[in-house]
């Protein structure tokens, strides 16, 4: 028996905004803050995608042996899709700005 207590190190090292750390072990995932809220991207590579998935950024096929990006919501694996890297891309490009409005205040 040891009185010691078994401490885990912990300096604010993590950042306790994101407890879903453990979720990133692939190298290749990543986490892309939208306004949906938060996607995990991951980055295929040609040798792993072994099927054509359609990309809803442009509607098209992405052939097999394709290196292309798959995406879904943090909390909802049922809205993993696929996507072409370059659509993902835009798509973030895309994405409104919800402050530009007529509206808005002019500083
Ligand atoms: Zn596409």
């Amino acid at each position: 028996m040891s009185p010691r207590r078994n401490k885990p190190k912990k300096r604010g090292k993590d950042n306790p905004a994101h407890g879903s750390e453990r979720e990133i072990g692939a190298s290749h995932q990543s986490i892309e803050e939208h306004l949906e809220g938060i996607y995990m991207v991951r980055r295929i590579t040609g040798s792993s995608s072994t099927k054509p998935y359609r990309c809803p950024g442009c509607d098209q096929l992405i052939p097999m042996a394709t290196p292309h990006t798959v995406a879904w919501l943090e909390h909802d694996v049922e809205s993993r899709r696929h996507w072409h890297t370059a659509c993902w891309n835009n798509r973030e490009k895309r994405k409104p700005k919800i402050e530009r409005t007529r509206n808005a205040p002019r500083y």
